[in-house]
């Protein structure tokens, strides 16, 4: 199977909508690697990012954007953000540049442990963007 046409799929199912926690620089936009540029170009959008925050966004989901980028490139990441539209409701800089964990709690006593997990992740290639990253999200009632 070619790299960029792995499928991406995450479901969810909860009483809220979930929160996503996603990269920036190579995730939504094409990944430059010169500060310079970071600070006053304009970004390369990717295949699908501005589809898929549009979408999460309307679903009610809360997006918290995470950067390795330094805290003084805020303004004009927010900038570049604004410029290409892209919805968020955090934006958490100085990430810096190694993996991200995500630590959660679930129920322990949970039989269905596909859609209880609470930590999840997804590992997008570099520059390929995101139209093939679906989350599907079903509201649970409560009983
Ligand atoms: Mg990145």
């Amino acid at each position: 199977m070619a790299i960029s046409k792995v499928i991406k799929m995450i479901e969810i199912k909860h009483r809220c909508p979930p929160t996503i926690f996603s990269d920036i620089d190579g995730t939504i936009w094409k990944h430059e690697g010169d500060i310079r540029h970071s600070m006053k170009g304009t970004q390369r959008l990717l295949p699908g990012a501005f589809e898929n925050f549009l979408k999460w966004h309307r679903q009610g989901f809360k997006i918290i954007l995470t950067t390795g980028r330094p805290e003084f490139l805020r303004e004009a990441t927010e900038r570049q953000l604004r410029e290409l539209g892209i919805f968020y409701n955090q934006l958490v800089m100085d990430c810096g540049p190694g993996p991200r964990v995500l630590i959660n709690d679930m129920e322990a006593t949970s039989e269905d442990i596909k859609f209880k997990a609470k930590a999840q992740a997804v590992n997008l290639i570099r520059d390929h963007g995101m139209e093939d990253l679906e989350i599907s999200y079903t509201q649970e009632k409560d009983l």
